[in-house]
């Protein structure tokens, strides 16, 4: 089951585009150091669990970068088991006050940017999801929701484009669909330019298709960022990290708010 394999040749490929970028940069110098003992701590830690002699199964001391391949995978997985957890309180709170909130995930593809528009890319889709969760359908719909952003890269034509997922908690009073429903909403907020829907669901969770469906999609809203496998391009001789791609792409997702708890789904 490890994933150690797959990942080291990605963490490997990415803390060299770190190396390269910090031969310009001093100011990276000590970030690279951090992330050199991360892996190094990480590998270890995985050495030692395989041989049955580590404390807890998924810990070790972590450099926290954006871009850091294991830290990647370890924050996915916490913030999954967060929202998770901040979900399951506010579906027992409902239970109480009868309101029958349905949950509700839906994931939309927004349009393409050059690769060096990134910061502009990552910035509007925040702007978008700020114009959308602040009108009155939406407030009045939606009770509580966890957001995440992730930057998806398209290496063969040099673009990134935002995909945003949300797991929503609806009223049954919603007047989304009179309104024209989510995807004409979510337009709207980004004047008319053209998105696409690409995962809409109420999964009914009482039943275990649809609770397995809606833990699947907390680590779908969990994986905010980019992954290391986006970052990174295969090649024959390997897996390689271009250094000019990760500077633009790493300014793009420095300081902001890729993922979002919300009203009744604040931890
Ligand atoms: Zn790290």
């Amino acid at each position: 089951m490890s994933e150690v394999p797959i990942l080291r040749d990605y963490a490997r490929a990415i803390l060299n585009a770190y190396r390269n970028d910090a031969t310009h940069m001093p100011a990276l110098a000590a970030e690279l150091e951090r992330m050199e003992a991360c892996h190094r701590n990480w590998l270890a830690h995985h050495g030692a669990a395989e041989t049955g002699t580590a404390d807890q199964e998924d810990f070790w001391r972590r450099c926290r970068s954006s871009l850091c391949a294991p830290c990647h995978t370890a924050r996915t997985r916490d913030d999954a088991a967060d929202i998770l957890s901040v979900f399951l309180d506010a579906m027992d709170d409902d239970e109480e006050e009868g309101e029958g909130l349905r949950p509700t995930i839906v994931t939309f593809k927004n349009r393409a940017y050059p690769l060096d528009d990134a910061e502009q890319c990552v910035d509007d889709t925040i702007t978008q999801w700020r114009r959308f969760s602040s009108r009155k359908h939406f407030k009045h719909a939606v009770a509580g929701y966890v957001r995440g952003v992730e930057l998806m890269t398209n290496h063969e034509n040099g673009t990134v484009y935002t995909e945003v997922s949300a797991l929503m908690l609806v009223r049954k009073t919603s007047q989304i669909e009179h309104a024209g429903g989510w995807l004409k909403l979510w337009r709207k907020a980004d004047d008319n330019n053209p998105a696409e829907k690409a995962t809409f669901e109420q999964p009914d969770i009482d039943t275990r298709e649809g609770y397995l469906s809606l833990v699947d999609f907390v680590s779908r809203v969990a994986t905010v960022a980019v992954r290391p496998v986006h970052l990174c391009e295969e090649h024959p001789h390997g897996v390689v990290c271009d250094a000019r791609k990760l500077k633009k792409i790493k300014a793009a997702l420095s300081g902001r708010r890729l993922i979002l708890f919300s009203r009744r789904m604040r931890r």
